[in-house]
């Protein structure tokens, strides 16, 4: 994180710092999921100014708090399932009733909707991690 940025209350380059609050996410536009988010504050008004990193490490946290919530499994263990499976993405999405892309998505972090995550749980729980 850079240590000066712009902040629209100063209109000027400012020292800026990390600081946590309390915040909360919506999942899918719905569920809350409660948190400390890290933000980057102005050092002199104590705005919020916006930081890329930051914002996206809060979206992983949020997501990670809702996985567990929800028991659906992380997109190291979706992987994991795919391949012992014996699958492509094609073919794992036919079982899921999705689409590869949405695999793909669901592999690298995307939280997957109830429907899916339903079915990725069920998976889950009837085939064991390789071992
Ligand atoms: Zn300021």
């Amino acid at each position: 994180m850079p240590e000066r940025r712009f902040c629209e209350q100063c209109r000027r380059e400012v020292p800026c710092q990390v600081a946590e609050r309390p915040g909360i996410f919506r999942v899918f536009g719905r569920e809350p999921v409660r948190l400390q988010v890290r933000i980057c504050v102005c050092s002199e008004c104590g705005a919020h100014l916006y930081d890329a990193v930051l914002d996206d490490a809060n979206f992983r946290r949020a997501y990670n708090i809702y996985r567990h919530r929800h028991q659906i499994p992380f997109p190291s263990r979706i992987r994991a399932l795919r391949r012992r499976l014996g699958l492509t993405p094609e073919g794992f999405a036919r079982l899921l009733g999705c689409d590869a892309a949405a695999v793909r998505r669901y592999e690298t972090g995307a939280v997957p909707p109830p429907e899916h995550a339903t079915k990725l749980r069920r998976l889950a729980g009837t085939v064991p991690p390789s071992s």
